[in-house]
C-alpha cells in the first residue's frame, strides 16, 4: 500500500513537472513568434472604425481594429499608411496619415485627424461612424530608424504635422536601449489647435531629461510662457539641437510652414543629411 501510494505522488509530481515544462514552451514559443502585420504595400485593406472620439470641433481621434487583438498593423518607426475614402463629390481621394500607435498596441490603430472644411479626405473622416470600413495601405515612407542612430533630435512641428513627431518619440523613450534625447518645437494658432497635449505632457513628465516640448502660438492666451508667432531662428536656436553630425531636425507642417522652416535651418548652419521632412 505503502508502495502505492508512494509510486502514486511521485506520478503526480512527474505529471505536474511535464505540464509545468509543456506550459513554459508553448509560452515562449508563443511569444517568440513575431505576429504577422496586417498592411499590405500592394493592395488596399479595409479595417473597421471601432470608436470616434471627438477632440475638437474639427479634429477627432479614429481607432481601427485589426484582425484578431494580438494582430499587429506592421509599420517601421517613422512610416505611413496611405487610406482611400470618397470625397463629397463621391470620387475616390487618399491621402498619407500617420498612425499615434506603434506595433507594442496590438489588436488596433489609431488616427489623429484635423479636418479642413474644404478637404477632399476630410470629408470622408467627417461622414465616418463607428462600424464604417476604411481602405488603408502602406507602409510608406523614406524615415528610415534604429534606436541611437543620433545623439538628438530636433523636432519641428506644425499643426496635424505632430503625428509623425509623436510616433517616433513614443518608439524612442519607450525603447529601454535608445539613449536619444528630443526637443520639440510645435507650433499652433491658438491653445484649442495643440493636438495630443496629454500624451506630450504624458511623455514630458514620464522622461523629463530626455524629451522636451516647447509650445508656440500665433494667437496665445493671456498668460502664455511658450513661443509667440512664427517658429524663428531664435527659437530653433534656443530649443534645439545645435548643428553637428549626429544630431537630425525632423520637418512635418503646412507647406509654407515647411518651407520657412528649411530656410532658417538653412541660415543656422544644418546640412540637408541634418534635416528630414516627412
Ligand atoms: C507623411 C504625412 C503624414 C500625415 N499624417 C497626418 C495625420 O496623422 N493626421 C492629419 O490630420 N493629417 C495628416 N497629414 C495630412 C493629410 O495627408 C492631408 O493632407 C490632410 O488631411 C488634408 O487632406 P484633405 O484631402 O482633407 O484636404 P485637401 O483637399 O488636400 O485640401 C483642401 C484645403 O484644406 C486645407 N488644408 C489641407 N491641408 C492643410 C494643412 N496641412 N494646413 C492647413 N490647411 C490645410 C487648405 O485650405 C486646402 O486648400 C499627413 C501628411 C503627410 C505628408
Amino acid at each position: 500500500m505503502d508502495l502505492i501510494e508512494k509510486h502514486g505522488i511521485e506520478l503526480v509530481g512527474v505529471a505536474v513537472a511535464l505540464v509545468a515544462i509543456g506550459a513554459g514552451a508553448a509560452y515562449i514559443l508563443l511569444s517568440s513568434k513575431k505576429p504577422k502585420a496586417c498592411l499590405d504595400p500592394e493592395n488596399f485593406r479595409e479595417f473597421k472604425c471601432v470608436k470616434r472620439t471627438q477632440l475638437s470641433h474639427n479634429v477627432a481621434k479614429f481607432k481601427f481594429a485589426l484582425p484578431t487583438p494580438t494582430s499587429v498593423l506592421g509599420l517601421p518607426i517613422g512610416q505611413h499608411i496611405s487610406c482611400r475614402g470618397k470625397d463629397s463629390l463621391g470620387e475616390d481621394v487618399i491621402k498619407p496619415y500617420t498612425p499615434i500607435t506603434l506595433d507594442s498596441d496590438v489588436g488596433h490603430f489609431e488616427l489623429v485627424i484635423k479636418m479642413y472644411p474644404q478637404g477632399r479626405m476630410s470629408h470622408h473622416f467627417r461622414e465616418m461612424r463607428v462600424g464604417d470600413y476604411m481602405a488603408v495601405k502602406g507602409p510608406k515612407g523614406r524615415f528610415k530608424y534604429q534606436p541611437n542612430q543620433v545623439r538628438a533630435f530636433g523636432m519641428l512641428a506644425g499643426g496635424s504635422g505632430i503625428t509623425p513627431m509623436f510616433q517616433v518619440a513614443r518608439a524612442i523613450l519607450e525603447n529601454p536601449i535608445d539613449k536619444t534625447n528630443v526637443h520639440l518645437i510645435y507650433a499652433n494658432v491658438t491653445v484649442e489647435d495643440i493636438l495630443l497635449k496629454e500624451e506630450l505632457e504624458g511623455l514630458t513628465s514620464k522622461y523629463p531629461n530626455r524629451f522636451k516640448v516647447y509650445y508656440v502660438l500665433n494667437q496665445p492666451p493671456e498668460e502664455w510662457n511658450g513661443g509667440v508667432g512664427f517658429v524663428s531662428k531664435e527659437m530653433i536656436e534656443a530649443h534645439c539641437p545645435a548643428p553637428a553630425a549626429d544630431i537630425q531636425i525632423l520637418r512635418c507642417g503646412p507647406p509654407p510652414m515647411n518651407k520657412a522652416m528649411a530656410a532658417n535651418l538653412e541660415a543656422l548652419g544644418y546640412t540637408s543629411e541634418m534635416q528630414f521632412q516627412f
